[in-house]
């Protein structure tokens, strides 16, 4: 097994392993991932990058680029990410609570490891040293965590099922609604799921006027032209589109949309006034402190990400915190929301994270 990677991006480098640790503890450290990965299914990568860039969004975004977040014992995968150029160290894993943030920390804790990141310039023998002490104790914490029933479970086992008010419609009438509400193209339209938060297509109120289509009939003759649905079951999917509370979705949705949606209802329906407030007044930067650094490569929200938030709705940042943090392997490397944002949420706003974990709790119902 091969066990230097490289990032795929022009900012930053990766620094092969073998130009820092000894051959011996190199070869130590592949017989332990090996024997990991091979009779355990679990896959532990350790990667130096000299890169100028954040360690909490680089890590994380290498974290996902290499699909650690897959495969059956994905719970236990960990990356092992080390800037050289900055002396910082972190662990990434697929959900915060997979092998317990206590162990990690205490790993990171410990003196081969703290030697490390307390000298100004620690000497390659000892980042070897840091790095062997690393793999055993991951090692012994992944074996023993696996057989342990104290572990979190994440794995999603089945559909969540469907309330009164939530629907799974053909993807053409999700895409018909997007591309009259937000004025796309149908190519361009290709919604997951759509809370109705009040009727986006109303069909009466322009129709007085000459020469102007209401967004009804935009909707009906897009779905005629697209389509070969009848008239009536046009009509039945306008209704669902267009009665407030609905949640609609597309045919074959997966769990982590409908969550999402669920969050926008229960903001819209369940909170105060008071609470909505609270949380509307937050923009994206206070919740990614790094915006300011001039950092676009990898900030703790990635551009994609960051795009659709900025030209979303206030609630769509805890729609997406809500989603990554219930299911975390619906992150890719394009669309992912870093631990540490969570993190600086809780520490520096705790009245509105209260408020957004009452939310996430009510959504678990
Ligand atoms: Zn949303």
């Amino acid at each position: 097994m091969i066990i230097v990677f490289f990032i795929k991006t022009a900012t930053a480098s990766a620094v092969p392993l073998d130009s820092i640790l000894s051959s011996e503890n190199l070869q130590k450290i592949t017989e332990n991932l090996n024997d990991l990965e091979n009779y355990h299914g679990v896959r532990v990568i350790f990667d130096v990058t000299d890169s100028d860039g954040s360690i909490f969004g680089e890590s994380l975004y290498d974290f996902v680029l290499k699909g650690l977040q897959r495969g059956p014992n994905r719970n236990w995968n960990v990356l092992v990410f080390y800037n050289v150029k900055k002396n910082q160290l972190r662990f990434v894993t697929y959900a915060h609570c997979s092998l317990g943030e206590e162990n990690l920390a205490k790993i990171k804790g410990t003196s081969p490891v703290q030697d490390v990141l307390n000298s100004p310039s620690p000497s390659n023998e000892d980042i070897s040293k840091m790095f062997l002490f690393i793999s055993d104790e991951l090692r012994n914490l992944i074996l023993t965590s696996i057989n342990s029933s104290s572990t979190c479970n994440i794995e999603i086992t089945h559909k969540l099922k469907l309330k009164s008010n939530e629907y799974a419609v053909p993807d053409s009438v999700l895409k018909a609604i997007y591309s009259v509400i937000m004025d796309k193209s149908w190519e361009e339209s290709n919604p997951g799921g759509f809370y109705v938060s009040q009727n986006f297509i109303p069909g009466e109120t322009f129709d007085f006027l000459p020469f102007v289509t209401s967004d009804k009939k935009k909707f009906i003759s897009l779905l005629e032209e697209k389509t070969k649905f009848s008239d009536k079951e046009i009509e039945s999917y306008y209704k669902i589109l267009t009665t407030e509370g609905n949640i609609v979705l597309i045919e074959d949705y997966p769990d982590d949309y409908l969550f999402h949606e669920r969050i926008h209802e229960i903001i819209h329906k369940e909170l105060t006034e008071e609470e909505r407030n609270l949380l509307s007044n937050k923009k994206i930067s206070d919740f990614d402190p790094l915006l300011s650094a001039n950092l676009p490569e990898f900030t703790l929200v990635p551009a994609a990400l960051r795009l659709t938030l900025s030209t979303g709705n206030w609630q769509e940042i805890y729609a997406y915190m809500a989603q990554y943090e219930k299911y975390p392997s619906s992150q890719d490397y394009t669309r992912y929301i870093d631990k540490e944002v969570y993190d600086s949420f809780s520490s520096n706003y705790p009245e509105e994270y209260k408020i957004y974990k009452k939310v996430f709790n009510l959504a678990l119902r």
